[in-house]
């Protein structure tokens, strides 16, 4: 059997949740109920065996025969442990027994509250606590039905009194020393005024000393809040407990999917995707006076590499490639995996000089890493990189002219999308294209296809060097592309 109450810490409950099939996990919820019947079990117990003192505080008569029934049901959770963990592969069977599990536990636990007295605290742990922590190991339909029934069932007891219903109470109420016999089930409020009253007896002359105490102590209303705490607390406790592992769980699962869907598993860089985020993040951050340069960066000849040397020397070779990224730029450098062999650096706030001595820097470090792969083989590879720097004139130039061709664009298509919407047809994907909210992503195309086709340059002037696009531009070999919305497609690039 795979349930084990040693060790509820967060690895545990982390595996429970991920790994373990439903049958184990009804298991556990089943375990849960043994321990909670137990407490009740033993609360039997210590009444029976201080009855002396306790035995006018409980009815004993209904004790009896309680103490049979909280046996006789902790003897078949009991046994529910082991046969939900050893049903396998049948849902329609596991199903069945997860309902009769609910039904049993929410009818002795409606019965526990009821004739151990109707404590709100009793009953809110059992009615909140219950139902998140079997939410948590069964079928959430099952738990949200029993938690209808459960609040009915409240609402009932609350309210049979006033229809001169006597409901069975293990609570005798006891004055000092003038006993009063009572079955009749009294409210909440009617309770606190008798408790009060009692207090108020004890309290003679305003102070409270040791003999009183100790009358306080055996006071019915001291046993019973006792008991109330007893039957509530630990339970509390422990849901909360649970709660907050399942929340740590849960924070730490969302860390992992983001890191999953931010970070490039070989290389462990940014990924593709994160690395555009953060570009068009930097872009719309840049402030007033700040460049912004790119680097599109394309190992040389890397097919020959998996070809001669094989996939796996192919991916060390990515890999450490990375490393040579991450460890040559300051934080402020976006680094992201591109495509296969394709590296994005993005350096916000970097004029084109300082951007054309680091992406240089960048060649110089790939082209003398030495890739050993084992004692008789090592060599070395090269990369052409392409930079393409724009001023904060330009950018903001291109700012401008973005917003001012969607603000135009917007004008014309709310135009066409009124006179559409009265056609009833719906807005064509081109009227969408100019949309403010594609603004950061015309700048990173138009900045990543410029320094594409430097990068392209470099290529062809015979690899393992650096092409400015801006050098390109001003010697006229390259046409400018004013607007973002003018960016072509990569040509190098992916
Ligand atoms: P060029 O100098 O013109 O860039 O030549 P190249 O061989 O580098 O370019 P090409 O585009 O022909 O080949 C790129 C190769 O990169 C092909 C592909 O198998 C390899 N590649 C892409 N992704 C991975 C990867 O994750 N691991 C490995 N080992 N190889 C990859
Ligand atoms: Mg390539
Ligand atoms: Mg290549």
């Amino acid at each position: 059997m795979a349930v084990s109450i040693h060790r509820l810490d967060y690895k545990s409950l982390s595996e429970i949740i991920f790994e373990w099939r439903a049958a184990d996990r009804a298991s556990l919820l089943a375990l849960f109920m043994v321990m909670e019947v137990s407490l009740h079990w033993l609360w039997c117990l210590f009444v029976w065996l201080w009855q002396d003192t306790y035995g006018t505080y409980v009815d004993m008569g209904l004790l009896y025969p309680m103490w049979i029934g909280v046996t006789l049901i902790g003897l078949f959770f009991w046994w529910m442990v082991g046969h939900l963990a050893h049903i396998k592969n049948d849902d329609k069977y596991l199903h069945q027994w997860q309902i009769v599990l609910i039904t049993l536990y929410s009818v002795y636990i409606a019965v526990v509250i009821l004739v151990m007295g109707h404590s709100s605290f009793v009953s809110g742990v059992s009615l909140v606590g219950g139902a998140m922590l079997g939410m948590m190991l069964v079928r959430r339909r099952y738990i949200w039905k029993a938690f209808i029934g459960h609040i009915t069932v409240i609402v009932l007891v609350s309210l049979v009194p006033y229809l001169g219903i006597d409901l069975p109470n293990l609570r005798q109420l006891t004055f000092i020393s003038i006993p009063l016999d009572t079955y009749s089930y009294l409210t909440y409020s009617e309770t606190i005024s008798i408790e009060n009253a009692m207090a108020t007896s004890i309290f003679q002359n305003g102070t409270l000393n040791w003999e009183n105490l100790d009358q306080l102590r055996l006071s019915s209303a001291f046993f019973w809040r006792s008991t109330h705490l007893y039957l509530a607390l630990p339970k509390a406790i422990f849901i909360v407990y649970m709660f907050r592992t399942l929340l740590l769980i849960l924070d730490n699962g969302k860390n992992e999917i983001l890191k999953h869907a931010n970070q490039d598993e070989l290389t462990q860089l940014n990924s593709r995707r994160y690395g555009l985020t953060q570009m068009k993040q930097a872009i719309m951050t840049a402030t007033d006076k700040q460049d912004f340069s790119v680097i599109l960066l394309d190992l040389d000849l890397f097919k020959g590499v998996n070809d001669n040397y094989g996939h796996e020397v192919g991916d060390q070779v990515l890999r450490e490639v990375g490393q040579s990224l991450s460890s040559a730029l300051t934080d402020k450098a976006i680094v992201s995996r591109y495509g296969g062999e394709e590296f994005l650096i993005v350096l916000p706030d970097t004029k084109h000089d300082s951007a054309m001595v680091i992406t240089e820097q960048l060649r110089q470090n790939i082209a003398q890493r030495v890739i050993k792969v084992d004692t008789e083989l090592s060599f070395q590879v090269t990369a052409s990189l392409g930079l393409y720097t724009l001023t904060y004139v330009e950018l903001a130039r291109i700012k401008q002219g973005c917003m001012t061709t969607a603000h135009t664009n917007n004008s014309k298509s709310a135009k066409l999308k009124r006179s559409k919407s009265q056609k009833n047809k719906p807005t064509t994907a081109h009227n969408l294209d100019m949309l403010p909210i594609q603004l950061p992503s015309n700048i990173c195309q138009y900045l990543i296809s410029t320094a594409d086709k430097a990068l392209y340059k470099a290529k062809d002037r015979g690899r393992n060097q650096v092409v400015s696009a801006n050098d390109l531009l001003a010697e006229g070999h390259m046409v400018n592309a004013t607007s973002a919305t003018n960016a072509t497609k990569s040509r190098y690039g992916t």
